[in-house]
């Protein structure tokens, strides 16, 4: 029987991305995915958006791995050449709790 250090299930965004890092570490990691192909879930159905941490409270561990990640994000998109767009966010203040 074949013999590898990690297996991963799961083959959307966060456990590709898990796969790739312990590769690229060295470990032998196989991914099993139970659908027919790999990303074809919840991961290639979503809003497409680079979250800014803001709905996250202030300082929380959500808002500042939310924050880091967004600027690797933009990072590996930049090194890549992925299109993409930083196009910033418009929020309205709807009473004066909020403004
Ligand atoms: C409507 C919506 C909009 C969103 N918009 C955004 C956005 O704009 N920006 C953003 O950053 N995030 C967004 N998200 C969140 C983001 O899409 C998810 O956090 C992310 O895709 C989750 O990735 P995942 O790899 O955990 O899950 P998935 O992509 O669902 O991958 C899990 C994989 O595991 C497989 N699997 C499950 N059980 C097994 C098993 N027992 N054996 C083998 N394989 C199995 C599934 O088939 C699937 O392929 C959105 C989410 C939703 C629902």
């Amino acid at each position: 029987m074949e013999r590898v250090d990690c297996v991963i299930a799961g083959a959307g965004v966060v456990g590709l991305a898990i796969a790739r890092g312990l590769a690229a570490q060295g470990f032998d990691t196989l991914i099993v995915e139970a659908a027919d192909a790999i990303g074809t879930e919840t991961s290639s159905r979503n809003s497409e958006v680079i979250h800014a941490g803001i709905y996250y409270p202030q300082g929380s561990l959500k808002a500042r791995l939310c924050v880091a990640g967004r600027e690797k994000l933009y990072r590996y998109c930049a090194e890549r050449s992925i299109p993409h767009r930083r196009c910033g966010k418009l929020i309205v203040a709807t009473d004066d709790a909020q403004e």
